[in-house]
């Protein structure tokens, strides 16, 4: 087994090889405390000190993502707003930000109300348009590049080395949002990235049922320091009962994102040219635009998100989402359950999305019995 390096299934199944070295337990504990008394000579026991800097499970769950992702280091957030928001946080007043103008809706918000009010500069281009990007960049001034790649709800595929280069020439970092894709498939720093983010609460935790985000960094420097400040004084670090889950999670990772991957092939071959569907939006089918980037960049694990852009009117893609008997009408992604969701009800107004478009996360269940209740749903919302 020496020198035989060992595969991410492996790493993620053994959580690390976790081992507890007093008592044996290969399943990390939950450490509750929200303080932790100092030693006899009354120094600090560090590295813990407070709840609200960190605990050993959250920790672990870190640890867990770092290896997957090649990181240097990682931090947890006690959800994937807090985590992208102490990113736009530790930026400097008034920095410049070239950002997509179709990603997902809580993280653009966050990115307009801080333009509004004048805290950043953000100039919004294309979603996965590179020259457009590269228009949007002000040389030596633009400190920071925001990807989300595929994007929220459209599936539209960014080419992560290329931005990195774009970014890189003019002098700014690269943010990348690969949540629909997880570390397992898109090794974002690998790629070129140099802060990578993940919503944990999707892929990574798999269950819904804890809310967590994810950043990772090859390179730890001042605004990491910073980002790690701002998780410290607003309290935003995952919890451990929460981390506990999200180890138990990502124990599983691999099998779910494959399964999830092929779930979804099947689905979207079976709807793409369906006569109530007027496009299926998958980066894992050829005749996707993205095909060969997303190829590239996952390795052929897609992930299972997808939308669908219905025939009709509006109303059929809402009665079709309402009319699922399997498929959650619920928001959220990357869990064991199927969802389904009209994305610009969810979103409101303000939001460029295609009235007849509907968001869904394929799970882990048979893929038949999907695309029948599917199949049903469509056909009861056209009559
Ligand atoms: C869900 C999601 C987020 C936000 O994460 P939360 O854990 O819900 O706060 C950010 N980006 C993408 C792409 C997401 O899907």
């Amino acid at each position: 087994m020496k020198n035989r390096p060992l595969s991410p299934a492996t790493r993620l199944a053994q959580a690390l090889r976790y081992l507890d070295p007093d008592t044996g337990a290969i399943v990390p504990a939950i450490q509750p405390s929200a303080t932790y008394a100092r030693a006899a000579d009354y120094s600090e026991r560090k590295p813990y000190i407070y709840r609200r800097d960190s605990n050993e499970t959250t920790d672990h769950a870190e640890a867990i993502i770092a290896d997957l992702e090649g990181a240097a280091d990682t931090l947890l957030f006690a959800s994937g707003m807090s985590a992208a928001s102490a990113v736009m946080d530790a930026l400097p007043a008034r920095a410049h930000v070239v950002a997509p103008d179709v990603m997902y809706h809580g993280v653009l918000q966050q990115l307009q109300k801080h333009h509004a009010l004048g805290r950043l500069d953000v100039t919004f281009y294309k979603t996965g348009d590179l020259d457009a990007m590269q228009s949007a960049m002000r040389d030596g001034e633009t400190v920071l590049v925001w990807v989300e790649t595929p994007n929220n709800p459209d599936w539209d595929v960014t080419d992560i080395a290329a931005a990195a280069t774009i970014a890189h020439a003019g002098g700014a970092r690269l943010f990348t949002d690969c949540t629909g894709t997880p570390p397992c498939c898109t090794q974002a720093l690998t790629l070129g990235a140099d802060i990578s983010f993940h919503s944990a609460t999707k892929y990574l935790n798999g269950h819904s049922d804890v809310t967590a985000g994810a950043l990772s960094v090859s390179d730890p420097n001042a605004m990491w320091d910073e980002i790690q400040n701002i998780r410290k004084l607003q309290g935003t670090v995952l919890q451990s009962f929460d981390a506990f889950l999200l180890i138990r999670g990502m124990r599983t990772l691999m099998l779910r994102v494959e399964r999830a991957t092929q779930n979804a092939l099947t689905l979207a071959r079976h709807f793409d040219g369906h006569p109530l569907v007027q496009k299926v939006l998958f980066p894992g089918l050829p005749s996707h635009p993205g095909h060969e980037v997303s190829k590239r960049q996952t390795g052929g694990l897609y992930g299972g998100m997808l939308s669908i852009i219905t025939t009709g009117t509006e109303q059929t893609a809402i009665d079709t989402a309402r009319f699922c008997e399997l498929f959650y009408p619920a928001t959220s992604l990357g869990g064991v359950e199927s969802l389904i969701e009209h994305r610009k009800t969810v979103s409101g107004e303000g939001f460029k999305v295609h009235p007849n478009l509907l968001r869904l996360s394929i799970g882990i269940e048979d893929v038949d019995d999907l695309i029948a209740d599917l199949e049903q749903a469509l056909t009861r919302a056209t009559a």
